[in-house]
């Protein structure tokens, strides 16, 4: 089976209230020097990891922005994937973009260089909302980038929104379902706000704003996006995840499938050969291991098959497809587990949190409210 590439960019122009992920401001010595220690990575992990004749059917460039750098730059970075790595013809190859990032040159250069898919981080279409998560540009912004986009010829495009947001009421959060369907994308998808540790809107909380979601509030808005998106024909995959017939997100599907990834840059992780691994989330950290020539890998763990069989629970009951049994009791260690397993399977059947058909268990409605716990119960 081939296997999928996430690339880390650590750069935003500025960081929104409620990001946690690892990034810097961007600083175009930096991004120099970023991109220097990358290229190194990409040439070492060709060296180090056994790829076993498998190669690269999807190619995703995340961050943080992606955007911050130059089309160039980012141009660089596959035909590095391409030449040390090996991409498939007719991967998905996604860029991660901010509305306001982005140029009608720069895109067509993109598009000409091979990059087939694009995702905005749109995350709300009211100026209210972003203003109050720290977003720097009007809701006009991810119209005018949506366009732009069709016109240098992208055709898969994902908008990612976000509900639960402070002053988010369900009149906005359906007036924001209505515009980004409005915009014609391929693939949505739609995340509960949640607050982490360290962000801006923890400290507002903490001051007394009423910036916290409320749970009963994000069902409702939950609810709605699944009726609104599927009456426009999108069909829901994954607990957070809509597309049109055909463009469900390849590299995504590595993940929540328990297939092999490769991740490079600054705490990207990778699943690979029953081994995880994550890079150091330092920049300095970084480039000081590979100007040694080493990989910067911070932390390693080889999963036992019962490891496997565990995460094969948690990430596999995000799709709504859920998970094939055969696979899953093959992984199971001994029969005492696999009866144990099994009690716990019909007692989650008979509260409704789970159903079974034809060899595959998924959750059911009532279970997706309640997905994280449902796994542990399965685990
Ligand atoms: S643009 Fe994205 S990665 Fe950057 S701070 Fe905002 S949410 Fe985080």
């Amino acid at each position: 089976m081939d296997i999928g590439l996430y690339i880390h960019v650590p750069f935003c122009r500025t960081r929104c209230h409620f990001c946690a992920f690892y990034l810097r401001i961007h600083r175009e010595d930096q991004a120099r020097m970023y991109l220097e220690s990358l290229a190194r990575e990409i040439q070492l992990s060709a060296a180090l990891h056994s790829l076993g004749g498998r190669r690269l059917d999807s190619v995703y460039i995340g961050g943080g922005t992606p955007t911050t750098l130059r089309p160039d730059q980012l141009c660089s970075i596959l035909d590095l994937a391409r030449n040390y790595l090996g991409v498939l013809e007719g991967a998905e190859v996604t860029l991660e973009a901010h509305p306001d990032s982005v140029t009608l040159e720069g895109l067509r250069r993109l598009a000409c260089a091979g990059f087939n898919r694009i995702s905005f981080g749109v995350q709300s279409l009211d100026d209210g909302e972003l203003v109050r998560i720290g977003r720097r540009t009007p809701s006009e912004s991810a119209r005018v980038a949506v366009a732009l986009a069709r016109t240098a010829g992208f055709v898969n495009i994902n908008l990612d929104l976000m509900y639960g947001l402070p002053g988010q009421t369900p009149e906005s959060w359906l007036s924001t379902l209505e515009q980004a369907i409005a915009l014609e994308p391929t693939h949505l998808s739609c995340y509960a706000l949640t607050i982490e540790d360290g962000t801006r809107l923890q400290v507002d909380i903490r001051r007394g704003e009423p910036v916290e979601p409320n749970a009963a509030l994000q069902n409702a808005m939950e609810d709605d996006a699944v009726r609104r998106l599927a009456k426009a024909g999108f069909e829901r995959y994954e607990i957070s995840n809509f597309s049109r017939a055909g463009y469900a997100c390849r590299h995504n599907l590595h993940y929540w499938r328990g297939e092999d990834y490769l991740g490079l840059g600054p705490s990207a992780q990778s699943y690979l050969n029953g081994c995880r691994f994550g890079n150091v989330e330092d920049l300095e950290a970084y480039h000081r291991a590979l100007e040694a020539g080493r990989a910067p890998v911070a932390e390693r763990a080889y999963l036992s098959p019962e490891q496997c069989r565990r995460e094969a629970v948690v990430f596999g009951l995000r799709l709504i497809e859920g998970i094939n049994v055969a696979a899953l009791r093959s992984g199971a260690e001994s029969g005492e587990l696999l009866h144990e397993w099994d009690r716990t399977l019909h007692r989650l059947r008979d509260q409704g949190l789970v159903e079974e058909r034809t060899g595959w268990i998924s959750l059911t409605d009532l279970g997706r409210r309640f997905a994280d716990s449902v796994a542990v119960e399965l685990m």
